[in-house]
């Protein structure tokens, strides 16, 4: 689970990039922190990067599939 300190400089969202899951090996789609589905394991990622393959960790079958969940947005000032 992933921690913070400082609630006020995150902002919740309802969007839909944070519902979207993402296979293992392929390009994150945005940077930012991802979950795994399956594990729990969280990671920081650039965008573009390719997020970790299937065997990260061990994964439990009966805990459904290994993907990548968007977990945390940076929002860069233009
Ligand atoms: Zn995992």
């Amino acid at each position: 689970m992933a921690l913070y300190k400082h609630g006020n400089n995150l902002t919740q969202s309802q969007d839909a990039a944070f519902d979207a899951t993402h296979s293992p090996g392929v390009a994150a789609p945005y940077p930012g922190i991802y979950r795994c589905t399956n594990c729990g394991d969280e990671i920081a990622i650039a965008g573009g990067h390719t997020l970790p393959p299937q065997n990260h960790k061990q994964h439990d079958p009966n805990k459904g599939k290994i993907a990548w969940q968007l977990l945390v947005y940076p929002v860069q000032q233009k």
